[in-house]
């Protein structure tokens, strides 16, 4: 039986193991999933988390599970090296053997070389990310409802974004929702202009990879919801309390107490192990069939965010839709390469895109038709639930969306918030 590991159990990893399980069945492989955490994230609704709307652990699917159900071993441990000359994976515990690999590892945070945004900014990945900055803002919340000075009040309350893209805007319109409703039921002595959410966006609109109309709808839609915009612009340099722009080499400050840094993300650093035919953001270029370009291996797949994958000479954008595509094609291509065929060139379909834009809004376009506003906003909420991926979490995020629309979202603090890392 052929050996083969995926590196990584996000989109497109667990996109490989829903599509080799009959093949697992059939035994014609035995398959290893590697990856440093036990779950698998389902980003798209990390936003709701810092709003409350739904549960961390509802967000979370279960890998150990995942693999038991499958007959798919499961190794908890971080990727530190890849051998292609050995086919061996060097992880901090111990190294592992391949006949075939699926590097599915992801991205990692892009400060674009920005040392104060390094040290500054708050990363908005992971699921301690998101309690981090939930619970930050409560805190917040707490001190300035203690304060009289209506400019203290605000200067505490100033949040920031870096980087309109759809994590930026779906993370200032959540905790713009969030904070409002918060300030209206429970903390009265803060009022509406008494606290700042500012979206930093390099281009002259938000949204800038979106259809231009839609974006321009969104920017529009943003702003009356009582975010600031300042697009256009520079970040230059984020301290604990302030951030530095500047527009058409102007330069400007503003107070900012929670700068939370949306602006990119790049490949891991164990790729360059593979190769280093890689992209800027070090993504590996690779070529149809998903190997690695210029290698010369054709047991190394790479998918999803570690790829640099080219359509008509753009590097396509990196969305959950194009890894969990890649993750069937490089089945598919292990189990021809197994059976003596030729590689099939991997072409991907885009569905579209679905941005929520906070309570009752959204902007759609899914094969094509656009929508937006509360219509939009309900197939957001619908699809994303579908796609979670497992019944008994769906059911999870179903009743958190109740429970929230019925009750409304908690404020309680339960962990201590450490400023430096939250
Ligand atoms: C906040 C947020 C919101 C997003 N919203 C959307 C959205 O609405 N729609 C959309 O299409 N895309 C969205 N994305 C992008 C989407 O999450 C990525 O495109 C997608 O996750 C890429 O899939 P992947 O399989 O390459 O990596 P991931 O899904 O990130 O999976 C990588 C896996 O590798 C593991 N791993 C990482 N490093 C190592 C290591 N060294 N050793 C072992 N394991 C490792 C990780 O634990 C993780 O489980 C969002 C991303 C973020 C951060």
């Amino acid at each position: 039986m052929k050996k083969v590991v995926i590196l990584g159990g996000g989109f497109g990893g667990l996109s490989a193991i829903a599509h080799i399980r009959k093949q697992i069945k059939k035994k014609k492989v035995e398959v290893t999933l590697i990856d440093k955490h036990n779950f698998s994230l389902f980003t798209p609704m990390l936003t709701e988390v810092v709003s409350g709307n739904v549960k961390a652990e509802n967000i979370v699917l279960p890998l150990r599970e995942i693999c038991v159900k499958n007959k798919v071993r499961f190794i908890r441990d971080e990727v530190t090296s890849i051998d292609s000359e050995n086919n061996s994976v060097t992880c901090k515990e111990g190294t592992h053997e391949y006949d075939y690999l699926i590097v599915a590892t992801g991205s990692q945070t892009n400060f674009r070389g920005n040392q104060s945004a390094i040290r500054n900014a708050f990363e908005f990945k992971s699921i301690n990310d998101a309690i981090g900055i939930k619970y930050l803002i409560i805190e917040y919340l707490e001190k300035a409802s203690q304060m009289t000075d209506p400019a203290e009040k605000k200067r505490l309350l100033s949040f920031s974004i870096i980087g309109g893209g759809i994590t930026g805007v779906e993370l200032a319109t959540e905790m713009n929702d969030f904070i409002r409703a918060k300030i209206r039921k429970e903390y009265n002595s803060i009022k509406n202009d008494e606290y700042d959410i500012t979206i930093f966006e390099y281009y002259k609109t938000i949204l800038p990879s979106i259809d231009e109309s839609q974006a321009i709808k969104a920017q529009r839609i943003v702003s009356e919801s009582g975010i600031n915009l300042i697009n256009n612009a520079s970040v230059q340099e984020i301290s604990e309390c302030n951030v530095s722009y500047s527009i058409n080499d102007e330069s400007f400050t503003k107070d900012s107490t929670i700068t939370v840094w949306t602006a990119g993300v790049m490949g891991q650093e164990h790729l360059q192990s593979i190769s280093n035919n890689s992209a800027p953001d070090k993504r590996l270029f690779i070529n149809h069939s998903l190997t690695p370009e210029n290698l010369g291996k054709d047991n190394i797949y790479v998918i999803g965010y570690s790829c640099a994958y080219k359509h008509k000479e753009n590097i396509l954008p990196p969305v959950a839709p194009l890894a969990m595509q890649q993750g069937i094609m490089a089945v598919i291509n292990i189990m021809r390469k197994i059976d003596g065929k030729e590689p099939k060139e991997f072409s991907y379909f885009h569905f579209g895109y679905l941005v929520s834009l906070g309570k009752n809004n959204s902007v759609v376009n899914l094969f094509g038709f656009k929508m937006r506003g509360r219509f939009a906003y309900y197939i957001w909420k619908m699809l994303y639930l579908f796609k979670v991926g497992m019944f008994k979490k769906q059911v999870g995020v179903f009743f958190d969306w109740i429970m929230t629309a019925w009750f409304g979202n908690d404020s309680v603090l339960i962990q201590e918030i450490n400023r430096d890392k939250p």
